[in-house]
């Protein structure tokens, strides 16, 4: 199958492009807590990373990859967080998730109930406002360049 009707991501309205080719695109996923989140979506309706033959898989990863190298030099997380889910929608997708060790669900999952105290958010906010300058600039490089981005040598 590669579409189906009643999936959010083979009608990708609430999408974010930055950058797409024939089998994959990159959005942006504005969930603010989360500055730099991407997702990697695999343009045809399958659920599994076996659904798609080898060399597919190869440039799906390549891209993942690629991606993850892009959010490190840029935004210089305290890790990345890599997943491909599925449960809701299985329609096959990864995430890309900066994290740092200030952020509201460090070092649990994003998606974990919130364990930490509330002032923490706070604190949160005014890091991921300082953030926002370097979460632009790699928005601008993936969306002018792709995945396969040279990383200019010039600051944040
Ligand atoms: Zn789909």
């Amino acid at each position: 199958m590669s579409f189906s009707p009643d999936c959010p991501l083979c009608i990708p309205d609430h999408d974010i492009l930055l950058w797409q080719d024939d089998r994959l695109r990159v959005v942006r996923v504005d969930d603010p807590p989360y500055p730099g989140y991407l997702r990697v979506v695999w343009q045809r309706h399958v659920a599994e990373m076996t659904d798609i033959d080898a060399l597919d898989r190869l440039h799906l990863m390549r891209a993942v990859f690629q991606i993850e190298r892009l959010q490190r030099a840029i935004l210089r997380p305290d890790k990345i967080n890599l997943a491909s889910l599925g449960n809701q929608v299985p329609h096959l997708h990864w995430h890309l998730i900066p994290r740092w060790r200030g952020d509201p669900c460090f070092p649990d999952a994003i998606w974990a109930p919130l364990r930490h105290d509330p002032a923490r958010a706070g604190a949160w906010a005014d890091a991921r406002a300082a953030l926002a300058p370097r979460v632009e600039r790699l928005h601008r490089i993936l969306a002018a360049h792709g995945p396969a981005a040279d990383i200019p040598d010039t600051g944040a």
